[in-house]
């Protein structure tokens, strides 16, 4: 049986629930003035308590993406990509019956890896708990 704790969001200035792209990247960049907890189902090694869980995702980061992660001085470790690279879509236009090729300029990765690398830089300040779900 898992051990469990309890804790009241009341408590803190911002509560994160969930730490995917969206709420690590929110956990990085805010400041140590806030007191901040980030509550994440998975593991700090990406294990889930929860069996069911999947993250539907065909990892492929767009060039607004890239420039996001570039704008925040970040770039990828060659651990998180995959391959192959796409650098181009074959579409077919079912009418007509005609395919083609659209120059597409994604970076290809391991969706959960990069999940797990944004986890990883979520400085101290922060209060993680991994293994933890929101209860409402
Ligand atoms: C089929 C499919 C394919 C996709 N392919 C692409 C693609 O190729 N490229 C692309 O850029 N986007 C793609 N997307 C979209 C992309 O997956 C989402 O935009 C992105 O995952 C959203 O990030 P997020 O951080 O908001 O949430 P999520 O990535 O969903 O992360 C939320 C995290 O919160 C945690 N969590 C969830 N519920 C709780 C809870 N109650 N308590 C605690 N923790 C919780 C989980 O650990 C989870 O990892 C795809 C989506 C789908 C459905």
């Amino acid at each position: 049986m898992m051990a469990s704790k309890e804790v009241d969001l009341d408590d803190y200035d911002i509560g994160i629930i969930g730490l995917g792209i969206a709420g690590s990247n929110l956990a990085r960049l805010l400041l140590p003035h806030l007191k901040v907890i980030a509550i994440d189902k998975k593991d700090s090694q990406g294990n889930c308590f929860d069996a069911g869980f999947h993250k539907p995702c065909g990892g492929l980061l767009s060039k607004g993406a890239q420039k996001c992660f570039a704008n925040q001085s970040l770039t990828l470790p060659k651990e998180i990509l995959s391959s192959p690279q796409p650098f181009a879509i074959n579409t077919i236009d079912l009418p007509s019956k005609v395919g083609s090729y659209i120059p597409k300029h994604y970076v290809s990765v391991e969706r959960h890896r990069l999940d797990l690398w944004l986890k990883s830089l979520i400085p101290p300040h922060i209060e993680v708990w991994h293994n933890a779900f929101l209860r409402v």
